[in-house]
């Protein structure tokens, strides 16, 4: 899944000048003097972070749910290429086969490593598992802090999204996805 990024670093370092320009800031002033060479490395090493993955799927007759919960993950929102950051919680429901859980953080890794939408990094985490293992059903929840909305005092650094999705049995079974509430909350500390 996925693979390296070609980063562009040295137009970002002539973007980071503009940047600082536009802001004000004289980007020739020794202060800066390695400013945009970082920016270009931490914008290769954030988007390489996990190049590639290799899913790996186990065949398992496990029946009952199946709960990863509070993987962190760091993000850039794509409106204002800043920071978002929290944990995505994974349920799903086998059907004969089930996928490494190192993997699964992997995924929520890859998926968060560029510039998203929490909306859209809950469904893709989704999808990918139930592409990877087609179990009966899925359900994700992430919940995040933004940047772009704490630095500006738009509800404060408390102030959590929250977003969920689910695939298969969890949109009509009620006593599934109550079990996974149950399970989720019985874990909280
Ligand atoms: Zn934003």
């Amino acid at each position: 899944m996925g693979k390296k990024r070609k980063v562009d670093k040295e137009k970002i370092k002539v973007a980071t000048k503009m940047l600082l320009e536009a802001i004000g800031e004289d980007p020739n002033d020794p202060r800066f003097d390695r400013t945009p060479e970082r920016v270009a490395k931490f914008w290769d090493e954030f988007l390489n972070r996990e190049p590639q993955i290799n899913i790996k799927v186990f065949e398992e007759n496990h029946s009952g749910l199946v709960i990863i919960k509070d993987i962190p993950f760091f993000s850039v929102c794509e409106h204002h290429l800043l920071p978002f950051f929290g944990t995505a919680t994974i349920g799903y429901l086998p059907k004969g086969k089930v996928i490494g859980l190192s993997k699964i953080v992997r995924i929520v890794n890859k998926l968060a490593c560029q510039p998203q939408l929490q909306e859209r990094l809950t469904d893709q985490i989704a999808d990918c598992i139930y592409n990877a293992i087609k179990p009966k059903g899925v359900i994700v929840v992430t919940e995040a802090v933004h940047f772009c909305m704490a630095m500006r005092n738009l509800g404060g650094q408390r102030t959590k999204t929250v977003v969920s999705t689910m695939r298969g049995d969890f949109h009509e079974n009620h006593a599934l996805r109550s079990e996974f509430l149950g399970l989720i909350s019985a874990f909280s500390p």
